[in-house]
């Protein structure tokens, strides 16, 4: 099952990882879903995947872990 939602970039909780757009709190260090070091605030929309395994959508964006992710990034 996936939600869609939109949100601004600015001011976020979150910032995005810019590998796989996994969402994490602003003081995570590591993507928890790719292992990446690297994140941004410059993101938009959150699609929120709850079931990665039956889910098409995730498959394509190459998400592994249930959680939050950006829909797009550096607006
Ligand atoms: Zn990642």
């Amino acid at each position: 099952m996936i939600k869609t939602s939109t949100s601004r970039s600015k001011k976020q909780v979150f910032k995005a990882c810019t590998n796989c757009k996994y969402l994490v709190s602003r003081d995570v260090t590591k993507c928890p879903n790719c292992g990446n070091e690297s994140f941004t605030d410059d993101w938009k929309g959150v699609i929120l995947i709850i079931d990665p395994e039956n889910s098409s959508v995730s498959k394509h964006l190459n998400i592994k872990k249930e959680g939050k992710y950006a829909l797009q990034l550096g607006v």
